[in-house]
């Protein structure tokens, strides 16, 4: 039977390297985007000329009816996802201190709660077909904290700590649940930082690609990797062991 994948945060980055990937693997995608309509459009049409069906669906994750208004109708005529990856997220850095209320809320609301409101609605039919994958994109933040990323980093290791109650609720059912939590990704998300100096930090001594963490989304997603739930795979070039 036909699989298909849905990836939150699709339109750019590191979701836009995973639904291409889960896309090259034979899934039909999801693709999910907050602002990127365009961009999602157009990552459509790439995984449409890959030979996969596809389809852009705008929602903030933060917005749980806004999430329900567009997956329960969706899973009721197409079926549950097989797969499911969380990737949206955002940062709003700063020292602690200084952070307001908002930088604090709307970090914890899309990164964590975001996933909440995602795989709640996915879940009860994914339970019923005994069958899933539900993958979480944390964050080195989240695994070793980061000073000035009190926010992301909660929010980082709020989405580990979910995961792993969650691969133990829902195991029996077949269904796995796992992490990767990458480190320093050339995306939107990083292009301010300074990149040689922090480059210098890692062992392997470069940033990685979006695509390196797509590989390891795909591995978690594909049958071989039916025996691993409640996994953390860091995907950080030595950063954090
Ligand atoms: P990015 O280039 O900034 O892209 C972020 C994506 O998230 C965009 O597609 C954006 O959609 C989407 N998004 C943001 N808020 C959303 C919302 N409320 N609802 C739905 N989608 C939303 O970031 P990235 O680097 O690819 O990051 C992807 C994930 O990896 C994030 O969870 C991030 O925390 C994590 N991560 C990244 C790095 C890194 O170094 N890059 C390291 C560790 C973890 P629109 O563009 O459509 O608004």
């Amino acid at each position: 039977m036909q699989r298909t994948a849905l990836i939150t945060g699709a339109s750019r980055g590191i979701g836009r390297a995973i639904a291409l990937h889960l896309a090259r693997d034979g899934f039909d995608i999801w693709a999910n985007y907050a602002t990127g309509r365009e961009a999602a459009q157009s990552l459509c049409h790439e995984i449409e000329a890959l030979g996969r069906k596809a389809k852009a669906l705008g929602f903030s994750v933060r917005d749980g009816k806004a999430v329900r208004a567009a997956l329960e109708p969706l899973i009721e005529q197409d079926g549950v996802p097989h797969v499911i990856v969380s990737n949206a997220g955002v940062t709003k850095d700063g020292l602690m201190a200084m952070m307001s209320d908002e930088e604090w809320s709307s970090v914890i609301e899309t990164n964590l709660t975001g996933f909440f409101h995602v795989t709640r609605v996915c879940l009860r039919e994914m339970l019923r077909k005994r069958a899933g994958r539900i993958i979480a994109i944390s964050s080195l933040s989240g695994e070793a904290g980061n000073a000035g990323q009190v926010n992301y980093a909660a929010s980082k290791a709020g989405l580990i700590g979910a995961c792993k109650a969650l691969a133990k609720e829902v195991a029996k059912r077949s269904i796995t649940v796992n992490v990767v939590a990458p480190g320093f990704i050339e995306t939107d998300m990083v292009k301010d930082l300074p990149k040689d100096e922090l480059a210098r930090q890692v062992p392997l001594q470069r940033f990685g690609k979006a695509e390196e963490v797509a590989a390891a989304v795909s591995f978690l997603a594909s049958d071989s990797a039916g025996y691993i739930t409640g996994h953390v795979l860091s995907v950080n070039g030595g950063m954090y062991m």
